[in-house]
C-alpha cells in the first residue's frame, strides 16, 4: 500500500480523509497531544485495521474523539462531574471514562461496557469528525509499545505502507497523550493515565486519586486502565532513570562503559517522545534520564519515562 502525506492546509486533505474513513479505512491525523491513528469507531471492520497496524493487543481499548458533548452523550452516559469537566477542559487532553449506553459489543472498547472519550484541540481533526459524523477511535499512530509520533516523519517511520493516508499539521504542541480519569457519581476522579491536565487542576472538581499503576509497577488485581500493563513507549536503547543527580551518575557510567553509545537527558520536557525517536536513529545504546516528579506535568512524564525504562531507577 502506497501512503498518501497531504498537508493540513491542501484543499482535498478535509475531503480524502472523510472518504478514507468512509471506505473504513485508516487515516493518522494530527492532534494536539500525538497523532493519532483514526478509524469509525462504530465500525468493527475498520477497527480491526487499527490493532492491525500497530499490532495492539485486542484487549487494550481505543479512546473515542469527538465534536463535542452533545455527540458523546449519544454513546456515553455522563455523570454530572464528567460533564462539568467536559466543560472546563474541552477541547483539551482530557478523556473521560464513562459507562456505555448501548450493550452491543465494540471492538474500539476492547467489548467493555466502558468508554473513554476526548474532545481533541485540533483544528482540522474537529473539522474532519464534525464532517464524518461519527466518533473517532484514535490510539497513537505508532507500532504498539513504541514511542508516540509527534510529527508525520515519526508517523511515517511506522506507518509507512501499512496505512493510506496521513495528514500532515506539523508538531503535536503537548507532546504526551491525554490525561485519562474516571469522573464518578460519587464525585471522585480517578486519574488512569497522567497527562497535561493535572491532578492539581481536577482536585479544583472533585476527590482526586491517582490510581496506582501510573507509577508502580503492579501485574496484580484488576487492572482498570487496560493500556498500563503492557510495556510501552519505549526505544531501542535502554533507558536508565536517575533519581538524583544525573550528570555525575552518568559520568561514572560513561568512564565505566566507554564503548556503550550514551545519551543523557538530564531534564525531561514535553517532546521526550521525539527525543526518544531521535536517539534511536543516531544509534544510541543507552539513555540515562532524570526521574521526573509526582506533581504537575512531571507526573506524565514520569509515569512514560517508568515505562520506557522497565521501572529501572537507580538512586544516586
Ligand atoms: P491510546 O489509545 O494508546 O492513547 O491509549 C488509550 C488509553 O486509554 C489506554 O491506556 C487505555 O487502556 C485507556 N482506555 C481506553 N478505553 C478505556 C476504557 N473503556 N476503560 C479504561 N481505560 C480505557
Ligand atoms: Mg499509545
Amino acid at each position: 500500500m502506497i501512503t498518501k502525506r497531504l498537508r493540513r492546509q491542501s484543499l482535498d486533505a478535509l475531503f480524502l480523509a472523510e472518504k478514507v474513513l468512509r471506505d473504513g479505512q485508516l487515516v493518522a491525523v494530527p492532534t494536539e497531544t500525538v497523532y493519532g491513528l483514526a478509524a469509525n469507531a462504530f465500525n468493527n471492520q475498520a477497527v480491526a485495521r487499527i490493532f492491525d497496524a500497530k499490532n495492539r493487543p485486542a484487549d487494550n481499548p481505543l479512546i473515542f474523539h469527538v465534536k463535542d458533548v452533545a455527540q458523546a452523550a449519544e454513546f456515553a452516559d455522563m455523570t454530572p462531574l464528567a460533564e462539568r469537566l467536559f466543560e472546563r477542559f474541552s477541547p483539551g487532553p482530557l478523556t473521560i471514562v464513562s459507562d456505555l449506553k448501548s450493550r452491543d459489543k465494540l471492538l474500539a472498547c476492547a467489548d467493555l461496557d466502558t468508554v473513554a472519550v476526548r474532545i481533541p484541540n485540533n483544528k482540522f481533526l474537529l473539522e474532519l469528525i464534525a464532517n464524518c459524523g461519527f466518533p473517532l477511535a484514535a490510539p497513537s499512530a505508532n507500532i504498539s509499545g513504541k514511542p508516540s509520533p509527534t510529527n508525520c516523519h515519526d508517523v511515517l517511520e511506522d506507518m509507512d505502507g501499512r496505512i493510506p493516508l496521513v495528514i500532515d499539521d506539523g508538531e503535536s504542541k503537548t507532546g504526551v497523550e491525554s490525561t485519562v480519569v474516571t469522573a464518578g457519581w460519587n464525585g471522585e476522579i480517578v486519574i488512569l493515565r497522567p497527562g497535561a491536565v493535572t491532578p492539581e487542576q481536577l482536585a479544583e472538581y472533585g476527590r482526586v486519586i491517582i490510581d496506582p499503576r501510573v507509577t508502580e509497577e503492579l501485574d496484580d488485581g484488576e487492572v482498570r486502565s487496560p493500556g498500563m500493563k503492557y510495556r510501552h513507549y519505549a526505544p531501542k536503547a535502554k533507558v536508565l532513570l536517575v533519581d538524583g543527580d544525573t550528570e555525575a551518575y552518568a559520568a561514572t557510567f560513561a568512564s565505566a562503559f566507554p564503548n556503550v553509545k550514551l545519551y543523557v537527558i538530564t531534564k525531561p520536557e514535553k517532546n521526550i517522545f521525539a527525543e526518544l525517536r531521535d536517539a534511536d536513529r543516531n544509534g544510541v545504546d543507552q539513555i540515562i534520564a532524570t526521574l521526573p516528579g509526582v506533581t504537575g506535568f512531571d507526573l506524565a512524564l514520569r509515569n512514560r519515562l517508568l515505562r520506557a525504562a522497565e521501572f529501572n531507577v537507580v538512586k544516586n
